[in-house]
Order: C-alpha cells, then structure tokens, then sequence
C-alpha cells in the first residue's frame, strides 16, 4: 500500500493546499532475492516515483517497505531516520536514466566510482584504488579508463560507469531507472547483457523501470504495469507478453515494433495520460480505453487475482473471471 501523494498549493500570499497529485497509490508488490521485477508504463505513470520511495530517495505518504534482512530482522524503510538508513543504503543502490547529466563532469571516472566507498567509508588508498579498476573490469572497462573523465566516454561506457559506480558498494538490490533508454538500441543490448550477467555473477536483485516493454521483456522475472500512480497489472514476464488481459497493457504492447516487414501493427493508445493532479472518475484509463463500459467511470477497479496468476485491476476481466 505504499503511496507518495504531491501537496498542490494555490498562488497568492496565503499559499493553501487545494489538491494532491497522486503519483503513486496504493501499490503493493514482492520482490525475493535475486528476482527482477520491471516497472512499466508511460511517462507520468508513476514508475520513477515509485522506485524513488522504496530506496528513500523520496518519503512516502503512507505504506510500507518492507526489507527482510538476512539475520531475521523486518525493517520498514519508510519509517527509518535518515541515521538508521544510512548503512541499509549501501545495500541498495540506483543506476540512472541518463548516462550524460548522472556523471559529475569535473570528476575522473575513478573518483566517481570511489565516491560512494569515500562516503560511507568502507574503503580508502591502494585498497580502494583495486576495488575501483576491479569493478571497472567488470563492467568492461579498462583499468586506464579511471583516469578520464566521463566526456571521453560514448553513451553505453558511461552508462557501464553508473553501474561500476552502483555496484561497487556490493548492494543486494539495484534499481535501473530507465537505465537503457537514452542510449543506442545496440548499446542498449549490450548493456542489458551486461546487466544480466553481472545479477548471476552477484546475485543482485533488480527493479527494472522503462517504458519499453520490448527492453524489460528478456530481463525481467515478472512485470507490473502501472498507469495513473498505480499498478494496473501483473504477472510474470512470460505470462504478460503471451496473454496481456489489462486493455492498457495491451495497448502498450501494440506499440512494440515487431521485426518483420510483412507484419503490419495497429497501435491502439490514443489521447494523453491521465493526470494526476485531476484524475478520472472510476477507472483512470476509461478515457481512453476502446473496452470502456458501463460501470468503468463510476467504480475504481481493484487488482484481483485471475485464474493463471496473474494480478489485473480491469471490470472486464473481473467480469470474466466471476463468470468462469
Ligand atoms: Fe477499460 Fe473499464 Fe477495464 Fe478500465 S475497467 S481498463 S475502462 S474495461
């Protein structure tokens, strides 16, 4: 149930709260040790936000984030000071969106990779020094490489530089956060190959946030959709892409490009996302869902549990599912 709701004030001299956007509601999901989960949906579906409250970077409203440690203690990270935090932070690292503005342009790539070891002081000197040219290998850069800085690099090498910079802290769970998208589609394979590999050799635990289901798709354990701050659907990643049921999913899916130039896709998204600020009676998507009936903008749907597993919150399909 975690949610991450965004105070809007009114202008003037006496600033007064008068709505809230609702950037993340109600989301509930599981993730064990070495599982990747992918968060997809649009831009403005709340995905960043979402990730962002589960590492802290932002506070939730409400709910929980739960963290089972391996020595049986049950931490709520939502709940923790910043003091408490502090040392579960090395256990959960982020690699950002974009590999040119997520580099500090004065710093040396070594001093980049080192800086969060520097931080929480866990190494320093010659140790540090072979921490840093070990993870660069890693990754697939060269030792030499720490010595330049982040503008002699293409876009896929300094995106291999945020995650030498994320896992030199040996962290247990790593959030991507659109991790791929501003680079080259060959370089984007390269980097989820990259990706793949090291979650084996580490046993790292991923939360994947794109809005290409066609990237998530050979990465991801299983798959929650969100739409409107919350998660529309979920399933396993083989279970989505053999048979979406959310009408959103759906659509996204028909945005795909499919590599055959035989086969014609009718991509069936059309209008804006909703917005947050002001959203839609019932079903936020219902504006724009091909499938909307009669009780789609009066009652929200819920998520419930389909027959196969899969978790999808659609009258329709709860319609379906009562009459099976
Ligand atoms: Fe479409 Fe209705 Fe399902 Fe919403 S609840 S996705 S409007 S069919």
């Amino acid at each position: 149930n975690l949610c991450k709701y965004f105070p809007v004030y009114s202008q003037g001299f006496v600033r007064k709260e008068i709505s809230k956007i609702k950037a993340v509601d109600q989301v509930s999901f599981d993730l064990m040790p070495g599982e990747t989960l992918g968060l997809v949906g649009e831009s403005g579906s709340g995905k960043t936000t979402c990730a962002r409250s589960i590492l802290r970077a932002l506070r939730p409203t409400s709910g929980e984030v739960i963290m089972n440690l391996p020595d049986g203690r049950r931490l709520d990270l939502a709940q923790l000071s910043n003091k408490a935090l502090k040392p579960l932070r090395q256990q959960m690292q982020m690699i950002f969106q974009d590999p040119y503005a997520s580099l500090n342009p004065r710093m040396t790539v070594g001093d980049i990779v080192a800086e969060p070891m520097k931080i929480h002081g866990l190494a320093k000197g010659s140790e540090l020094d072979d921490r840093v040219e070990r993870i660069l290998g890693k990754v697939g850069l060269k030792p030499e490489h720490r010595h330049r800085y982040p503008h002699a690099f293409s876009g896929g090498q300094r995106q291999r530089v945020g995650i030498a910079r994320a896992l030199i802290m040996n962290p247990s769970l790593v959030v991507a956060d659109e991790a791929v998208s501003a680079l080259d589609v060959s370089v984007q394979a390269q980097v989820i190959n990259l990706l793949g590999d090291l979650q084996e050799e580490f046993g790292l635990t991923y939360i994947f946030v794109a809005h290409d289901l066609s990237v998530v798709r050979h990465l991801c354990d299983k798959v929650a959709v969100m739409y409107a701050g919350r998660i529309v659907e979920m399933a396993s990643s083989a279970a989505l892409f053999e048979d979406p049921k959310h009408p959103y999913t759906r659509s996204l899916l028909s945005a795909v490009p499919y590599p055959d130039p035989d086969i014609t896709m009718e991509f069936e998204l059309g209008g804006e996302v909703a917005d947050a600020g002001n959203l839609p009676s019932g079903c936020s998507f219902h504006p724009r869902c091909k499938d909307c009936f009669e009780p789609c903008d009066q009652r929200t749907p819920q998520l419930e549990t389909m027959p196969d597993g899969a978790q999808v919150a659609c009258h329709l399909c709860s319609q379906a599912n009562v009459s099976k």
